[in-house]
């Protein structure tokens, strides 16, 4: 049986909050402020550099000002170290990103202690991640998990109260946005590698929600046609083409709510970290 299936996309979304974003970067400017977000790349890797040009043209169409600050591949852990504490004192830096995984002769725990939490927008720091699972909304959490939830949000799917399965328990997805939904009151269960017979745990769900990182693993097996399913995958299909964790056209069709990987939940990864550049900034000037 077909049943509609609801596309979530993400365009929406991201217009939505990119509104909200200029109406704050409007109010500072009056106390004549700019938002300023200041990007550290360690070497040239092809996914860095495209999402850093992705993340500045952002900037710019947002009135946020972004700055990339390079080094080489084989950089000193000591030349990163003072970059990022120059930067933690900087009152002309608001937000600092830090792309990862950093080279492997750099120590990326010892880094992550060193960043300003005030100005740690992408959630490296441990204490913001503390912040996220303390449920303390004066935190950054990490980007993606955030961005579900504004996905979530902005369609008026009800979380409070849901049944929710996160299926991953990185720390990266998993884990932070198990929290955050947590927050949001859905009473929620995390699956993993080991989990036993996940299709009728995900078929029990009111929203699935999947970052297991692995190519069409899910299909219409594992839902019911009320499942309202977020795909956070972004796998290669194989053929070179991106794809999620859900099987899409399999599914498609046989679900509530299913979003594409392309254009679906990544897109409003980006704006959610601009979004805490700017938060960082208001909290810089109520200093
Ligand atoms: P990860 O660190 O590899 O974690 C994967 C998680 O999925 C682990 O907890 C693992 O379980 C679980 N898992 C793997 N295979 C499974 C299976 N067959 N059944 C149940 N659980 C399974 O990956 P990640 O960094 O969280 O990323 C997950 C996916 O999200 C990837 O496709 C990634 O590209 C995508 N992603 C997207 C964005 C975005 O902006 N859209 C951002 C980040 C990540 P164990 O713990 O038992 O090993």
């Amino acid at each position: 049986m077909s049943v509609e299936t609801m596309k979530l996309t993400g365009k929406p979304v991201v217009d939505f909050l990119r509104e909200n974003i200029k109406e704050r970067v409007t109010k500072l400017s009056i106390k004549d402020i700019v938002p300023k977000m200041l990007i550290i790349r360690v070497g040239a890797r092809e996914d860095d550099v495209f999402y850093e040009k992705s993340i500045l043209k952002n900037c710019s169409m947002l009135g946020i000002e972004g700055t990339v600050k390079e080094l080489s591949a084989d950089a000193s852990m000591e030349e990163l170290i003072g970059i990022i504490k120059e930067a933690n004192v900087n009152d002309e830096v608001h937000g600092i990103m830090l792309f990862r995984p950093l080279p492997k002769h750099m120590d990326q725990e010892k880094i992550s202690n060193i960043i300003n939490p005030y100005k740690d927008v992408d959630c490296m720091s441990p204490l913001n991640m503390e912040k996220t699972f303390e449920g303390n909304s004066r935190g950054f959490a990490p980007c993606t998990p955030k961005a579900v939830v504004e996905m979530l949000r902005y369609y008026k799917i009800p979380m409070n109260g849901a049944n929710i399965v996160v299926a991953g328990r990185s720390l990266v997805v998993g884990k932070p946005l198990s929290m955050l939904l947590l927050d949001e009151n859905a009473t929620v269960t995390i699956c993993h590698s080991k989990t036993k017979d996940m299709k009728s745990v995900t078929k029990n769900a009111d929203i699935v929600i999947t970052a297991i990182g692995n190519a069409k693993f899910m299909n219409e097996d594992f839902f019911t046609e009320d499942s309202i399913v977020i795909d956070v995958g972004i796998n290669e299909d194989g053929s070179g083409k991106i794809c999620g964790d859900v099987d899409y056209d399999r599914t498609f069709g046989k679900v509530k709510a299913l979003n594409p990987a392309a254009g679906g939940v990544g897109t409003i990864t980006t704006t959610i970290l601009l979004d805490q550049t700017v938060k960082a900034c208001e909290m810089f000037v109520v200093k």
